[in-house]
C-alpha cells in the first residue's frame, strides 16, 4: 500500500514537515484548527515550494480542521505545541483514527517520548521524528526510539525520512536526544568562560568561528533567543540531573532583564541599530622577507612538532629542532624563542624549570597551555616573566586560531613576541585568561566529552552523533572525529585540569582514553579506571 501522511499542527514545524513529506511524494493531510495558523501555514508551504522549485508538492497537501474519526494515513506526525497533556490527547485521538499498523510519531524536542506514549495501546509503533527548524532547509531528522519501539517502526521511519530527502540518525529517548544534548557545552562552557572572565564576548565568538563553528556561542544564543536557550538547558539539566549541564545565573539574569537577543533588540550584542559587525581574528597569510633576527627552537616529537617545524622554517632563517628532552642542553645559547610542544598530554613544568636555569633571561619560552599548568610552572622559574602558554587545538595545519594565555606573570614583551610569532605563521591570535583549557580547549573538549558520554550511554552510535552534529548544528567536524583528531588523552588532560579548578562534574569520561575504539568494544580495550581529579594517568 502506498504510504500517506497526516501532520497535526501547522505551526513553524508542522507546515515545514508537511512540505517536506509532500516533496518526498507522499500525499499529506494537515490538521490545523486555527484559521489564521492555516493561512500562515499555507503561505509558508507555498514559499518553501517556490524556493525548492517544486510547485507539485503543494497539490499533494490537503488541509483539514480536525483529526478525522478514521484516517487511512499510514504515517502520523504530531507537531502541536510542547504541552504534554495536549500532545497525549492528540496522540490518543490519532491512535483511535489510524489503522493498527500505522506509524505514530511526535516531533517533540524536550518531552519524554516514552511518557507521551505510555497510555497508548500500541507503543511498539510509536516513535519520535525530530525535525529541525526550518524543516525544508535542515537536512537532519533524529529518529527517536523508546524501549517499546519495534524494529519495523524504526525501518519505516527511516524509509520515510530518506524518501523525504533527509538524513536520519537513530537516538534513544533521552533528554535532548543527540543534538540538543551534545550542543549544550557549546553554550554552557562559553558562558562559564565568560563568567570567569576568560575573555570578552567578541573574543570567544571570534575564537569559535576561527575553530570552524559557523557562529560563535553568544551570537548564536542571541539568534535563538536566551529564553529558548535557557528553557532547553533547564529542561535537559532537570531531566539528566548532571551538574556539568547546570545552567548559569547569567542566563536567568538576562532573561529576567528581557535581554533575549535579536528579538528584543539587546542580548550579548546590541541589535537596536541592526546586526552589529562581527569581529574576526586577524589572519594574514604568511609571507614577506624571511626573519633573521630570531633564533627559534622547537622541542617535541611527533606530528605537531613536525608541522610546527615546517611552518617555522618557512618564515625563520634560524630554526633548531630538538626531539628529545634529554638533549635540551644542545639549545643554542643565542636562542630567542623556545617552543615546546611536548606530547600534548603531559605537564611540562619540570622541563621548563630546567631550561630556565641555563637560558639567558631574554629567551621567551612557550609551552602548551592545554597540557601544562603554566602558573605552577612559572612558580618554579627564576624568570617567570618569559613563560608563555599557548593553545592550539588539533593540528597547527588545520587550526586557524591560536590562544595565548595572558598570564599575570608574563611580561608585555614576551606576550607581544608570542602574538607576532603566531601571526607570522598565518594564525589568528587571541589573548585569553590563563584558565584550564583556555577558551577553545574548554568548549570543544567538553563537547567531545558529552558526545563520548552519549555513545557510552547508548544515546546513539559515534557515527550517528557525528553526523547529527554536522547536519543539525553545522559543526565543522563531528565531535567524536574531532576528539580523535585532537587526541582523546589530550581532551582528557584538558578536562582533568578543568575539573580540578571547577569541580568533579567536568571530569573527562573514561572512554575518552579509548576514543579510537569507541564503537568497537569487542576489541577488548579496557579503559583505565576513572582517575582522581587532577592526578590522572599523565
Ligand atoms: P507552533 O506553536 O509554531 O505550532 C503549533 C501549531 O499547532 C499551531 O499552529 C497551533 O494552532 C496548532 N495546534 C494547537 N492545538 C492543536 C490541536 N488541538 N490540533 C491541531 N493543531 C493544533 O509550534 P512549533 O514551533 O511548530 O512546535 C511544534 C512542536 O515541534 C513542538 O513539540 C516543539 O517542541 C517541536 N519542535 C520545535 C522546533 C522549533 O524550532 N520551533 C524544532 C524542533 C521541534
Amino acid at each position: 500500500m502506498e504510504d500517506s501522511v497526516i501532520v497535526v499542527g501547522a505551526g513553524t514545524m508542522g507546515a515545514g514537515i508537511a512540505f517536506v513529506a509532500a516533496r518526498g511524494g507522499f500525499p499529506v493531510e494537515v490538521v490545523e484548527p486555527d484559521a489564521s495558523a492555516r493561512e500562515r501555514g499555507r503561505a509558508r508551504i507555498e514559499a518553501d515550494a517556490l524556493r525548492a522549485g517544486d510547485a507539485s508538492a503543494v497539490s499533494r497537501i490537503r488541509w483539514i480542521e480536525q483529526i478525522p474519526e478514521r484516517s487511512a494515513a499510514t504515517i502520523a506526525i504530531e507537531a502541536v505545541p510542547e504541552d504534554p497533556s495536549l500532545k497525549i490527547r492528540i496522540l490518543t485521538e490519532l491512535e483511535r483514527a489510524l489503522a493498527s499498523d500505522a506509524l505514530l510519531a511526535t516531533n517533540t524536542s524536550s518531552l519524554s517520548i516514552t511518557e507521551l506514549f505510555s497510555g497508548l495501546d500500541r507503543p511498539e509503533r510509536a516513535i519520535g521524528l525530530h525535525f529541525f527548524n526550518p524543516p525544508a532547509a535542515m537536512k537532519l531528522v533524529e529518529i527517536v526510539r523508546t524501549a517499546s519501539t519495534d524494529d519495523r517502526a524504526i525501518e519505516r521511519a527511516r524509509a520515510f525520512v530518506e524518501r523525504s530527502r533527509k538524513s536520519a540518525v537513530l537516538a534513544a529517548d533521552t533528554p535532548g536526544f543527540i543534538v540538543n544534548r551534545v550542543a549544550r557545552p557549546f553554550y554552557l562552557q562559553a558562558l562559564r568562560a565568560l563568567d570567569r572572565g576568560a575573555a570578552p564576548i567578541e573574543t570567544i565568538d571570534a575564537l569559535a568561528r576561527a575553530a570552524g563553528f559557523r557562529m560563535g556561542p553568544f551570537e548564536l544564543i542571541d539568534l535563538i533567543g536566551m529564553d529558548v536557550n535557557l528553557a532547553v538547558s533547564e529542561s535537559i539539566y532537570e531531566r539528566t540531573d548532571q551538574a556539568r549541564l547546570i545552567p548559569l545565573e547569567l542566563q536567568r539574569a538576562m532573561v529576567a532583564q528581557g535581554r533575549l537577543g535579536r528579538k528584543s533588540g539587546l542580548g550579548f550584542y546590541d541589535y537596536r541599530n541592526g546586526v552589529p559587525e562581527r569581529l574576526d581574528l586577524r589572519v594574514d597569510p604568511p609571507g614577506g622577507e624571511p626573519i633573521e633576527d630570531e633564533v627559534v627552537a622547537i622541542i617535541g616529537f611527533g606530528g605537531i612538532a613536525d608541522e610546527l617545524a615546517e611552518l617555522l622554517e618557512q618564515r625563520y632563517v634560524h630554526v633548531q629542532r630538538i626531539e628529545n628532552d634529554d638533549l635540551i642542553d644542545e639549545l643554542r645559547l643565542d636562542t630567542t624563542m623556545v617552543i615546546d610542544t611536548g606530547d600534548g598530554t603531559s605537564d611540562r613544568g619540570e622541563l621548563v624549570a630546567s631550561m630556565d636555569s641555563f637560558l639567558g633571561p631574554e629567551t621567551v619560552v612557550f609551552v602548551d597551555a592545554y597540557a601544562t599548568d603554566t602558573q605552577a610552572a612559572a612558580k618554579r622559574m627564576r624568570h617567570p616573566e618569559r613563560l608563555i602558554g599557548y593553545g592550539v587545538l588539533g593540528s597547527f595545519e588545520s587550526q586557524r586560531a591560536v590562544e595565548i594565555a595572558d598570564s599575570p606573570g608574563a611580561s608585555d614583551d614576551a606576550l607581544a613576541l608570542a602574538q607576532e610569532l603566531f601571526e607570522q605563521l598565518g594564525k589568528g591570535v587571541a589573548l585569553v585568561a590563563d584558565e584550564p583549557g583556555l577558551v577553545l580547549g574548554r568548549i570543544v573538549g567538553s563537547i567531545v566529552n558529552e558526545a563520548v558520554i552519549g555513545v557510552h550511554e547508548d544515546v546513539a552510535t559515534a557515527d550517528d552523533i557525528d553526523l547529527a552534529m554536522r547536519l543539525g548544528t553545522n559543526y565543522p567536524i563531528g565531535p567524536i572525529a574531532w576528539g580523535r583528531e585532537i587526541g582523546g588523552a589530550r581532551v582528557a588532560r584538558i578536562l582533568n585540569r578543568l575539573a580540578q579548578a571547577e569541580g568533579d562534574a567536568f571530569a573527562p569520561h573514561r572512554s575518552l582514553w579509548v576514543l579510537d575504539a569507541l564503537d568497537e568494544p569487542e576489541e577488548g580495550l579496557e579503559p583505565p579506571e576513572p582517575q582522581g581529579i587532577g592526578g590522572g594517568i599523565f
